[in-house]
């Protein structure tokens, strides 16, 4: 299991950290960050940890970061950020990843992780630096703040627009983590019948996308409320169920089985992912399915759900 500790450092609304035009650096970190969680959760054993609040809404401070990232013992800490010079328009440009000064480990994970940063913005080269940044100073583990480029860059700014740049800047730094630690992919490549909500969705316009109702997509989820997140796992059905059986996890973390006994613990999968049914068991008077995968994961409805599409 890799336990990945992320930010995208400041809050909406934290004074200061704006483009010259007015955009928000948080929007702009938070749209790799969430990229970069999508991507992990295609990866077997990756664990992620946000620091920051996710809606953006508090910032949270750098104190309660690294106290979460310390407590929850995470084996990396990676801070996403966007520069800024002057705060007026230039042509300054380019792509950075800062380190504690004397950090071995702090370097590696920089040389493994910078490359990747950089092909995914496609900016000049600044390097790998050193700083005494207090999320580097004060997190247990190697840790790491990137600079994708900077917001009042002329230059910058146009790749910083382009949601297909942060996506595919996020998916570089998922990709770096799960080499960086040799997480394998999870079999398949995602799961059927699943989607991940992306920052502005609605119900409506997930319902709309998937040939439902918002009342059959909030019931198929077990929804009381409107609300949804970005990263959020929703099951959808697609048009002319085909009567095949999904397991979804329902609790945060869960064994799944090597064999039909409860002893052959191959590994954990995570709250949301959805597996298909291949065989209904009993082992030791307790109901076990057989996934399509050749695994096996407990029927216990405490657990998990079982649902049809
Ligand atoms: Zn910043």
């Amino acid at each position: 299991m890799a336990k990945i500790a992320l930010d995208a450092g400041h809050g909406i609304n934290t004074p200061g950290k704006r483009s010259p035009a007015g955009e928000r650096e948080w929007t702009f970190n938070n749209k790799v960050v969430v990229a970069a969680i999508k991507y992990l959760n295609e990866y077997e054993n990756a664990n992620v940890i946000r620091l920051d609040d996710p809606t953006g809404n508090t910032d949270v401070s750098l104190t309660a970061r690294t106290n979460k990232a310390n407590s929850e013992n995470a084996d990396i800490l990676v801070s996403y950020h966007h520069n800024a010079n002057t705060g007026q328009w230039g042509t300054w440009t380019g792509t950075e990843t800062y380190h504690y000064p004397g950090s071995s480990a702090g370097l590696t994970l920089a040389r493994n992780v910078h490359p990747s940063i950089l092909s995914g913005m496609g900016l000049r080269d600044r390097g790998i630096k050193t700083a005494n940044f207090h999320m580097l100073r004060e997190s247990n583990m190697p840790a790491i703040l990137i600079e994708g480029g900077f917001m009042d860059s002329t230059i910058d700014i146009v790749q910083m627009r382009d949601n297909t740049v942060m996506d595919r800047t996020g998916k570089a730094l998922a990709e770096a983590i799960a080499s960086h630690f040799g997480l394998e992919r999870k079999s398949g490549g995602g799961s059927p019948g699943t989607y991940t909500v992306q920052p502005g969705d609605t119900l409506w316009s997930i319902s709309q996308a998937h040939n439902m109702t918002v009342t059959e997509l909030k019931a198929l989820n077990n929804l009381t409320t409107d609300d949804i997140y970005p990263g959020q796992i929703l099951i959808v059905s697609y048009e002319g169920s085909t009567g095949t059986m999904f397991v979804q996890v329902i609790v945060s973390s869960l064994w799944v089985y090597d064999a039909p006994d409860w002893n052959a613990r191959h590994s954990t999968v995570s709250q949301g992912e959805v597996f298909t049914i291949a065989d209904t068991l009993t082992v030791d008077g307790a109901t076990m399915y057989k996934l399509k995968s050749g695994l096996y994961i407990t029927g216990n409805t405490n657990y998990v759900r079982v649902f049809e599409q």
